[in-house]
């Protein structure tokens, strides 16, 4: 069972669960889609099996299954934090906790994250707006309109609305450092 490329209106649609954020961290904008049971142990590839996630996430759960990360990003998280961390058979107990405390975090916002997925009237909304937009559309620029456009939605309970205007066309230039993203200006022709 290959991975195939989902439509730009699911990943949208997944991408902005848990306020945009990323499941695992929490704390990064999500970036990629990432199946929660990894295809190898034979997890879905489609939208009940996807959460958002940041790239390093993405990279460092690969296809070590769930548990396996959150002990991964928790030992990280303990070792810049070992003032707190007692010695000894307390520090084990105190390392347990911390690892049952950070699954719970997770799984709740898992539970969350299936939550809004199972909202139809939300998908019906990221269908409506986002169906026409192909796969390789570059997904950064929708999302700007996505973002903005789903917060106001839910606030009205994802109605149906009519399509958003297109994004503006970018350009990359070359600045001062390196590359830069500007928009061009409508005026211009292409
Ligand atoms: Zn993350």
């Amino acid at each position: 069972m290959g991975r195939k490329k989902q439509e730009l209106w699911v990943r949208l649609m997944v991408l902005l669960t848990n306020g945009g954020r990323c499941v695992y961290c929490d704390y990064a904008e999500s970036q990629v889609i990432d199946h929660v049971i990894p295809l190898k142990a034979n997890g879905e590839d489609s939208w009940e099996n996807l959460v958002p996630a940041c790239e390093a996430c993405n990279l460092g759960k690969s296809d070590k299954g769930l548990f396996a990360w959150v002990a991964e990003l928790t030992y990280r998280d303990s070792a810049s934090a070992s003032g707190a961390r007692p010695h000894g058979t307390n520090g084990l107990d105190w390392m347990r906790e911390q690892l049952e405390c950070a699954f719970d975090d997770v799984q709740a916002r898992l539970v969350g994250v299936k939550a809004e997925l199972d909202d139809e009237g939300r998908r019906n909304w990221f269908f409506d707006r986002h169906w026409h937009l192909s796969k390789n559309a570059e997904i950064w620029l929708w999302r700007g309109w996505a973002d903005t456009d789903a917060a106001e939605a839910r606030m009205n309970g994802y109605p149906k609305l009519p399509p958003p205007p297109p994004p503006p066309r970018m350009r990359i230039t070359r600045a001062h450092l390196g590359q830069v993203l500007e928009p061009i200006p409508s005026d211009e022709a292409s």
